[in-house]
């Protein structure tokens, strides 16, 4: 998750909003892929951190099941990436800081909670949360400001 933070802090330096995220093999503890969120710099509204990581893991593993590997994510995904995260066959999902406003986990539209999710992985909040909160907060503060 400190890996992630770390995607995270590039991210708001790039001026995208501050989430990261590494997917991980938990059988061997390598790191297979980490991105920052880059929908702006990429044209491309699904360029969340979590795709990005999925995409980057999936090519270099030639695979586009990446079946029981961990995601850790600094925000709580949104519907979308949740959605990819359940195409992906994740294993786990480590996320930082609730959210309320954008979530699809714990809020929303609770991708993993519904009968049409055909692969849940197992979920897990709140890891470094507040980190990960004040990243978001000191970015959207300045942007306001
Ligand atoms: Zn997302």
């Amino acid at each position: 998750m400190r890996r992630a933070l770390a995607c995270a802090q590039a991210a708001a330096q790039a001026g995208e909003a501050p989430v990261g995220a590494v997917l991980v093999d938990p059988a061997t503890g390598e790191v297979l892929a980490e991105a920052a969120n880059a929908p702006i710099a990429r044209h491309d509204p699904t360029a969340h951190a979590e795709i990005c990581a999925i995409r980057a893991a999936a090519g270099r593993l030639g695979n586009y099941r990446l079946t029981g590997l961990w995601l850790y994510v600094t925000l709580e995904p949104c519907a979308m990436c949740a959605g990819a995260i359940s195409h992906a066959r994740l294993g786990r999902v480590v996320f930082g800081a609730d959210d309320p406003k954008g979530g699809g986990v714990r809020h929303g539209a609770r991708v993993f909670d519904q009968p049409t999710c055909h692969w849940r992985p197992e979920v897990q909040g709140g890891l470094l949360a507040e980190d990960s909160a004040a990243l978001l907060r000191s970015f959207f503060r300045a942007r306001r400001g």
